[in-house]
């Protein structure tokens, strides 16, 4: 077998391009899929802080809560902290001429953004999310 997984080995849910395709809207797929920046404060989640959680807009799982999120200012949805460690993966990313650490979906392996240093809260990170790779599900947290 000369078949090396990288990257995507640990994502459980594994789909084709052409079916992510057809279950994804053109941004969502442009983001999650293709590595796509959503052009600052244009995304539906920027400025939104209604209570409730932040689902993956591929597979579903939980990535977020509303209480980590917080107004960074940079144009896209930030947040302090994912809803847990296993939901997200990270990786290092020296695309575009930075050192940045890639922040992805740790089931289907979508992109979602990119990690920090620089947030306010006590761990000092910050979560530079896509909304397009966002889905949110109001609730009471
Ligand atoms: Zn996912």
């Amino acid at each position: 077998m000369s078949d090396v997984k990288t990257g995507t080995g640990s994502a459980t849910i594994q789909k084709s391009e052409s079916e992510w395709h057809d279950e994804l809207t053109p941004m969502q797929y442009a983001v999650l899929r293709q590595k796509a920046t959503e052009r600052p404060f244009s995304g539906e989640y920027d400025h939104s802080f209604e209570p409730g959680i932040y689902v993956c807009a591929g597979c579903g799982q939980t990535l977020f809560e509303s209480d980590a999120k917080f107004d960074s200012g940079c144009g896209w949805p930030a947040f302090s902290a994912p809803a847990s460690n296993e939901a997200i993966a990270e990786e290092r990313d020296i695309s575009h001429g930075m050192v940045r650490t890639e922040v992805l979906c740790a089931r289907c392996n979508g992109h979602l953004g990119h990690v920090f240093d620089d947030g306010p809260g006590p761990n000092g990170l910050r979560y530079c999310i896509n909304s397009a790779a966002l889905k949110h599900r109001p609730g009471s947290n």
